[in-house]
């Protein structure tokens, strides 16, 4: 079910008020509307399901040579300040048999990051999806991503890159496959 926009602009309006503005003054009058727009978007991925997004756009392919997606922009938010961190996810998977057709990986990355995250659990959330939709023989996914909770607040660390990694299956137990992936996605962290 879609939010409320009108109990979010409400909310909004209070919001304004509280932190000293007048939610009356000629800039802010469409301000509570937009941001409920804007949150609505932002959070749709708790609205959409995996067996949706991928709507039959897994193909039969026999290789089952490693299939490497790389910097796949991502935009999320996090959940202890609700506030962006934005970066890129690469993933590697070994198909058994199924391959995803190619623009779905994005959307599967856009299907959980639109909602309040934790880099590692977006992270693990990825690779598991991919693993059970495809049946995959194993799969890497890896996040490097900036957090504006760090870099605008707090400690105030412009160029600190959070990287996560989660690997399941193969990509887990053989060394030589996570290094194969690594060695794909390239010289990573900048
Ligand atoms: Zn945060």
């Amino acid at each position: 079910m879609d939010p409320n926009a009108e109990k979010i602009e409400a909310l909004i309006r209070e919001l304004l008020i509280e932190i000293g503005e007048d939610p009356d003054r000629e800039g802010l009058l469409r301000t509570p509307h937009r941001v409920a727009a804007a949150m609505a978007f932002l959070t749709s991925g708790y609205r959409m399901d995996t067996d949706k997004l991928i709507n039959n756009a897994i193909f039969t392919q026999k290789t089952n040579s490693m299939v490497i997606v790389k910097n796949i922009e991502l935009y999320s938010l996090c959940e202890h300040h609700m506030l962006p961190f934005f970066g890129r996810c690469h993933i590697g998977y070994i198909p058994n048999g199924r391959v995803f057709g190619v623009s779905k990986l994005a959307r599967l990355v856009d299907m959980y990051a639109r909602r309040l995250q934790l880099q590692e659990r977006l992270t693990d959330q990825i690779s598991q999806a991919v693993m059970a939709s495809i049946g995959a023989t194993g799969v890497g996914v890896m996040i490097e991503a900036r957090h504006l909770c760090m870099m605008m607040r707090g400690v105030e660390k412009q160029n600190s890159v959070m990287v996560t990694s989660s690997v399941v299956g193969q990509f887990r137990d053989s060394t030589a496959t996570r290094e194969e992936f690594l060695a794909l996605i390239g010289n990573r962290a900048t």
